[in-house]
């Protein structure tokens, strides 16, 4: 059974919602480290022989497409995650749109090829930003995989696995990242910090469970838990941990996860 392996692309300041520490007009003067975390992904899943999607932040393909080429040259599938890396519910519609068009110009424009997916910043698209899957349909993407079905940062009433999501234009793929179901509510056992905090018997237990019922599971990690050398800053509490906590793991938790299950692109999971 195959199930959905996706990255984030983007650098160690990448840090959603923390613009007064990591300005977006001072991102160019940043130490460029995505290359080193990626590299040492990208061996990772060269000797597993896993292909995975890359979802590229649009500003990471503009500052370094060298980033987009290797990933290419590894044939794995690439996809957006936008531009500036703001929070959808933070966005108008129009500022949502134009932010969407910026990235897969530059990414389409280094690959060559159409970007057909979407992940948004922090999991962002919620029922208050719905109208979001409609531009994502209008835009000519066919998938989308930004929706956490959990209360503090998700949607709590999303459909937990892949599904169709009706839009003013027809229909787009959602998959969200899959979670646990514990008696204090879901957890996100896929997502980064998920991932690294989570018991990896849990984490197999919940796979494995899944599989056979034969419903994909979907997972997420990013460059940057890879490089463990990348500047680390002082953060508010709850982002300390989200970004920092565990970030030795991370390695472990894939290597686990790519001995015991089988992964591949969203594109290849979804038949697309
Ligand atoms: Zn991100």
């Amino acid at each position: 059974m195959l199930n959905a392996l996706t990255v984030d692309v983007e650098d160690w300041y990448h840090i959603c919602g923390m613009e007064d520490i990591f300005p977006p007009s001072k991102w160019d003067e940043y130490e460029d480290r995505v290359s080193i975390g990626l590299e040492k992904l990208l061996d990772i899943l060269r000797e597993k022989r896993v292909k995975a999607t890359f979802f590229i932040l649009g500003y990471v393909a503009q500052r370094n497409p060298g980033v987009v080429r290797l990933i290419k040259k590894d044939g794995h599938e690439i996809a957006t995650h936008g531009y500036g890396h703001i929070q959808v519910y933070r966005q108008t519609k129009e500022e949502f749109r134009r932010d969407l068009r910026k990235s897969i110009e530059i990414i389409e424009e280094i690959n060559k090829n159409k970007v057909i997916g979407y992940r948004a910043p922090e999991w962002s698209i919620r029922k208050d930003t719905y109208w979001a899957l409609d531009i994502l349909k209008e835009e000519g993407l066919e998938y989308d995989s930004s929706i956490l079905k959990a209360r503090l940062i998700g949607e709590p009433t999303i459909n937990r696995y892949s599904h169709k999501v009706k839009t003013k234009n027809g229909e787009i793929f959602e998959f969200p990242p899959t979670i646990m179901r514990t008696f204090m509510g879901n957890m996100p056992i896929a997502t980064g910090w998920g991932l690294r905090f989570g018991i990896w018997w849990d984490i197999k237990r919940t796979v494995r469970n899944l599989n056979k019922k034969g419903v994909p599971a979907l997972f997420c990690i990013h460059p940057w838990e890879f490089d463990l050398e990348h500047p680390k800053v002082k953060l508010p509490f709850w982002r300390n941990f989200v970004h920092y906590t565990k970030i030795r793991s991370t390695s472990y938790k894939l290597h686990k996860l790519l001995e015991e299950f089988e992964f591949g692109p969203i594109r290849k999971v979804l038949k697309l």
